[in-house]
């Protein structure tokens, strides 16, 4: 199991006590970074191990590695004094001291009063974990060999980057006093997965710092939504991929799913520029299953060792699941817009939709799987989309009429639509006030459906609802397709609604 390690970033202590506090239920240990503390506050500092009671690391960060020590003119030897200090004043647990710097008088002093030291080395660059893999596992065995802690935060600049740290790790797996982060949010599954490499803990962060540093996490989120603790090296993973991710509501309605059914597990999100290397990342974390998502639904199926029919058929998979034969494409997007649509329009029975008209507003991902479902009960469809050829192929395989998405389509929608499905990306951030079809009027259409999900009605939405037709928002999908992919994951059936 890995611990979480609390940094306390307060400028003064009184303030570091009260971090400890808010969190202790979620933390094992906290790291206090004296640089970050008011001149006036460092001395302090000694005060703080008998006040918390909780294991502490002393680190005092030099603005070469991040931290704020020498900002304002301190020298290395006022440092390398208030270490010494520090140490003889008070029992550290641990003491973080930066692998490219000797600092043997602190080294001496932190062995002679007990504590463990923490080899560190930071790197903002990109240059360590966009390198070639050798380099980094090198390092990793060079200071692990030390016999000490070894730390390496490096930044992450993209999936590739991840990749990397997780190949090092899985090569020095026989290094068992560890911590590996890589930072950024490409890098933030490594803060929550740090059991899968084998890091000692993680390091977490008060609300503060987080808003400056993406892809840091807090204590409460690491427990209370990924259940962090829990994790050891046979828990069930599953995440959701693509790029951006930081909205996406799926950690939270899987997570809570888990959760309630009492199934082990936890599901995490991964931003994802390249969908390739992070199959090879999740290969070497065991993650089993995986939700995708922009951009990634089409290159996935070309990524997988096989796929349903209906993966196929839609050209696109938004699930990836791992087998023995490796990772099969699924589609539960089709699925889910159908059970969400008669759910909306009151129905268990798909005869309600057979041979009536319905027009599909885009071609993408999202209208492939709409368009596929809707031709297999039997509508008559027309789709319209801005790039003409997408909705001539999509119409070709549905059977459909197409058009662009002007109003030269009108003629093909005079006589009476009685469903329309707006499946295009206008009406969600940043393209929120921005209606598909304006120069269309719903007026007479049974049902509008818009794909999109988000806090708020599209515009087109808004419009149909005016216009008296019945509508259903793309929540309703959302959650419907994520029930067939908690299904695909564990075999059980999640609850309705979330
Ligand atoms: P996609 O494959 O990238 O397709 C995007 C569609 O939007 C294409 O038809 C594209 O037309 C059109 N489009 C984009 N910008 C446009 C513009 N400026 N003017 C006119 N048309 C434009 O994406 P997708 O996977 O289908 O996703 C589309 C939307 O559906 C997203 O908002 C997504 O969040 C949502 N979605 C929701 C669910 C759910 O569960 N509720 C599931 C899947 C998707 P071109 O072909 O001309 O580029």
């Amino acid at each position: 199991m890995s611990a979480i390690c609390l940094i306390l970033n307060s400028p003064d202590i009184e303030g570091a006590i009260l971090q400890v506090e808010e969190n202790r239920q979620y933390i094992n240990l906290a790291e206090l970074r004296v640089d970050l503390l008011k001149p006036s506050e460092r001395t302090r500092a000694a005060e703080l191990p008998e006040k918390v009671q909780i294991p502490l690391i002393l680190t005092i960060r030099l603005a070469e590695d991040g931290g704020r020590w020498g900002i304002n003119g301190e020298s290395e030897a006022e440092r390398i004094n208030l270490f010494l200090a520090l140490l003889n004043s008070a029992p550290w647990s641990f003491v973080d001291i930066e692998g490219n710097h000797p600092l043997t008088e602190v080294r001496r002093a932190a062995e002679a009063v007990g504590a463990k030291i923490i080899r560190s080395v930071h790197d903002f660059s990109d240059n360590l974990l966009s390198g070639p893999v050798p380099v980094l596992t090198d390092l990793i065995s060079r200071l692990g060999a030390e016999g000490n802690i070894l730390k390496i935060a490096a930044n992450c600049a993209d999936s590739a980057a991840l990749l990397n740290l997780a190949r090092a790790a899985a090569a020095t797996k026989f290094l068992d006093k560890k911590i590996l982060i890589a930072m950024g949010e490409y890098g933030s599954p490594s803060r929550i997965l740090s059991q899968r490499h084998g890091s000692l803990w993680t390091y977490a962060t008060s609300l503060r710092e987080m808003k400056s540093q993406p892809g840091q996490l807090q204590p409460k989120t690491l427990e209370k939504l990924y259940r962090f603790r829990k994790i050891d090296k046979s828990t069930p993973l599953f995440a959701v991929v693509g790029n951006p991710i930081a909205h996406s509501k799926s950690p939270v309605i899987h997570n809570r799913w888990l959760q309630d059914l009492d199934v082990e597990g936890t599901y995490i999100p991964i931003r994802t520029d390249n969908l390739a290397g992070t199959l090879e990342t999740c290969d070497i974390w065991d993650i089993s299953g995986l939700s995708v998502t922009i951009p990634h639904k089409e290159v996935a199926l070309t990524l997988a060792d096989s796929a349903s029919n209906l993966a196929q058929k839609t050209g696109s998979a938004n699930t990836l699941i791992k087998t023995s034969g490796g990772w099969r494409a699924e589609n539960t997007d089709a699925e889910g817009f159908l059970q969400s649509l008669k759910e909306g329009m009151g129905t268990s029975s798909e005869e309600t939709l057979f041979g009536r008209k319905a027009l599909i507003i885009g071609a993408g991902g999202a209208a492939r799987a709409v368009a596929h479902v809707l031709c297999n009960v039997g509508m008559k469809l027309t789709i319209l989309n801005r790039s003409i050829d997408k909705a001539r192929t999509l119409a070709e395989e549905c059977k459909a009429e197409w058009g662009p998405l002007d109003k030269k389509a009108l003629p093909k929608l005079a006589s009476g639509i009685f469903l329309a499905v707006q499946t295009t990306s206008l009406g969600m951030p940043p393209n929120e006030r921005i209606d598909p079809i304006p120069w269309w009027n719903p007026v007479g259409c049974s049902f509008v459906y818009d794909v999109i999900y988000g806090s708020s009605e599209t515009p087109f939405l808004r419009r149909a609802q005016v216009a008296g037709c019945q509508t259903i928002s793309g929540l309703a999908m959302f959650k419907a397709q994520a029930r067939l992919q908690f299904q695909l994951f564990t075999g059980i059936v999640p609850p309705s609604p979330v």
